[in-house]
């Protein structure tokens, strides 16, 4: 593959920095992170990107987004990381869940929510996972009965659901028919953040900070028109989400700001530095980080070329995380406890979240197991039983 920008992109990259220049001043002086506390400075910049035409880079133009290639995408990602910038505040809407209602969406819904949601006016979020059901998605509980009217009715419980504090709608994953194997019974559902009998409770994390929540649905009547997808096809409604989010990782590699520097500066100068012990770990830190970078590349390339993302995005994951985890224990080691004060302590935080959210290192690594390197599938004794015959 040819990492040089064609002359086209060359010049959309040009555009983009004269921009950034222009605009940096009116970007949220906060650092970006996976919670931000200046909610309504970072919407104005997600406004401010979109009106410029650097948010929804992949959305098609009748949405309001640009109608350009994943290149693109990461050429905007790879910009605001190197002017140290954010993107947009809602990743998950504008990443998974916009991409999820232009492929299944009804043109009512496209037309009612798009736009708002790629300008920051309503933010959205996540509704999939539950106590019960977050590795295993298709276990999920949240019952969405049919009322006498043609509508729906909502019982059951959420977790971990990012922004669900600031989102005006959810995209959540309900049973329907219980009476059918759990994968088939599923149907995804808009919902209204704000209806009655919708509660949300935040979920204090060790850093102080509540970016996610636990959300209640206590009869919460929607309508017909509420449904995304077919009725009972919400688990291919799901899977688009998951591959937009993988896509979205993707993408994001070079903003996400754990390169080999994040970790080697602060420790050059030290004596230390010269160990033979910390310079074989630096040496594969490093390795890992640029290992990083190409697969990143590579799967891009291969979207570009029209594929979908496949399980390496996984692996970029895992490889990510694990890295970043051991850059940052080494500052700890080499520098102590002041050096994870500040940004860096931060990270750690999210960190280990991370490990969970988008899929843990072990389901991942299971998926990798079995599509990328073919060995046997893990015993699925629930496949061909009806949800409501499986033992809880
Ligand atoms: C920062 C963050 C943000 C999130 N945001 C959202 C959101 O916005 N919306 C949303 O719906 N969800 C969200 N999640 C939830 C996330 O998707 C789940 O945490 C994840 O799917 C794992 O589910 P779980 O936490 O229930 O763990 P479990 O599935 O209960 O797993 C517990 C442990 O068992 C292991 N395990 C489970 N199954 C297997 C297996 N088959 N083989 C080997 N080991 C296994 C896991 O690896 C893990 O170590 C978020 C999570 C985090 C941490």
């Amino acid at each position: 593959m040819d990492l040089n920008d064609t002359p086209e992109r060359a010049v959309y990259r040009a555009r983009l920095r004269g921009w950034l220049q222009e605009n940096a001043r009116h970007a949220p002086a906060e650092a970006p992170g996976l919670h931000v506390a200046d909610v309504a400075g970072f919407r104005a910049w997600q406004r401010r990107l979109a009106e410029a035409g650097y948010a929804g880079i992949m959305w098609p133009r009748e949405y309001g987004g640009q109608g350009l290639g994943p290149m693109e995408q990461a050429i905007v990602n790879a910009e605001l990381g190197a002017a140290g910038l954010p993107g947009v505040l809602d990743m998950i809407g504008v990443g998974n869940l916009g991409p999820t209602l232009i492929a299944h969406g009804t043109a009512a819904q496209k037309e009612q929510h798009l736009r708002p949601l790629l300008h920051a006016e309503e933010m959205w979020c996540q509704l999939f996972s539950e106590p019960a059901a977050g590795s295993d998605l298709a276990a999920v509980r949240t019952r969405a009965a049919r009322t006498g009217d043609g509508g729906w009715r909502l019982d059951g419980q959420k977790v971990w659901t990012t922004n669900a504090q600031h989102a005006a709608f959810g995209l959540l994953l309900a049973r329907t028919d219980p009476a059918v194997p759990k994968h088939r019974g599923l149907t995804m559902f808009v919902v209204p953040m704000r209806a009655p009998g919708v509660a949300v409770r935040p979920l204090r994390q060790i850093g102080g900070e509540a970016g996610f929540n636990e959300v209640f649905l206590d009869g919460v009547a929607l309508g017909a028109d509420a449904v995304v997808g077919e009725v009972g096809a919400g688990w291919s409604v799901a899977m688009t989400c998951l591959m937009y989010e993988r896509f979205t990782l993707l993408t994001a590699i070079d903003q996400v700001g754990v390169g080999p520097d994040t970790f080697l500066g602060p420790l050059v100068g030290t004596a230390e530095v010269r160990r033979p012990d910390v310079l074989r770990r630096l040496g594969r830190l490093t390795a890992d980080l640029y290992a990083l970078r190409y697969t990143a590349y590579r799967a891009l390339t291969a979207v570009d070329r029209g594929r979908v993302p496949g399980p390496e995005a996984g692996l970029g994951k895992i490889t990510l995380i694990d890295a970043a985890m051991e850059g940052l224990l080494l500052q700890f080691e080499l520098l102590g406890p002041e050096s994870l004060e500040g940004p860096s302590g931060r990270l750690m935080h999210e960190l280990q979240g991370l490990r969970s959210g988008g899929g843990t290192h072990e389901v991942l690594r299971n998926t990798i197991g079995e599509r990328v390197l073919g060995l046997p599938a893990e015993p699925r004794a629930d496949k061909d039983v009806p949800f409501q015959d499986l033992a809880s």
